[in-house]
């Protein structure tokens, strides 16, 4: 939607806010942190092909769906991007994503650099892209053997895949590395502040405050 779109219609512009990182870099941990603290930050559920872990829920950390119904949104071009990611099928809803720009609402994603690259294309003035950094991915092996919800091969398939991963920052519009947690996640809000504050999301308010000027003059 345009700025002057959102302006006519008065309410402020939607952000659609990427945190990506190598698996086990800590970016549930301070996405679930910025929820907490900031409730009207909605969560984009992915569907997903991968089996849920133990103590997730379908429709809460996933919308867990099998390779043929995924294959189905693909054709019915239901998502707004998707991946294959460590082997599984891994996807956004459109929807979802269109009713938040034109609600204004912000909407926070945790998907990898395949998708945050192809938000991007969709949709340049709402997305601001932000990457984790694992202090080394020696200590990266640690976290996910310290979080216990990966067998040994997966967590090898896993630091694997980091490098990879890692070879992407630069397409980020902002780098956190989260070393010590209190540390990282304020970064984190710091950006999500400023992101929410930049003129292009505020200008319906600014215009509010004009238009309230000029009744009284
Ligand atoms: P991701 O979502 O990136 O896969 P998680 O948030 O699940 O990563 O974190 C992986 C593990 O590392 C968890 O057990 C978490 O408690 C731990 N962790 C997260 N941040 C830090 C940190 N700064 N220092 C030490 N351990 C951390
Ligand atoms: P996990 O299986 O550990 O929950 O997630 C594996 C990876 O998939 C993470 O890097 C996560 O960010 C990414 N991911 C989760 N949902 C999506 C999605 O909808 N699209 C894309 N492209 N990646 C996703």
């Amino acid at each position: 939607m345009s700025s002057r779109r959102n302006v006519l219609a008065g309410k402020p512009r939607g952000l659609l806010m990427v945190v990506s990182s190598p698996s086990g870099a800590g970016k549930t941990t301070l996405c679930t942190r910025l929820r907490a603290e900031y409730p009207s930050l909605g969560f984009s559920v992915s569907y997903t092909t991968r089996p849920p872990r133990p103590g997730e829920t379908d429709g809460v950390e996933y919308n867990f769906v099998d390779q043929p119904r995924f294959q189905e949104m693909i054709a019915r071009d239901d998502f707004a991007e998707y991946a294959m990611v460590h082997g599984n099928m891994y996807g956004t809803a459109a929807q979802r994503v269109a009713d938040a720009i034109e609600d204004g609402r912000d909407l926070l994603f945790d998907i990898d650099y395949q998708g945050g690259r192809q938000l991007r294309r969709k949709f340049p003035d709402d997305v601001v892209l932000v990457f984790i950094l694992p202090p080394s991915l020696k200590e990266l092996e640690r976290r996910l053997r310290g979080r216990g919800t990966d067998s040994n091969e997966v967590i090898e398939g896993r630091v694997r895949v980091a490098r990879e991963e890692l070879r992407h920052y630069d397409e980020y519009d902002y780098l956190v590395m989260n070393d010590e947690l209190d540390r990282a996640y304020d970064a984190l809000r710091a950006i999500y502040l400023a992101q929410v504050h930049a003129c292009v999301r505020q200008t319906p308010t600014a215009e509010q405050v004009l238009s309230g000027q000029e009744q009284l003059l």
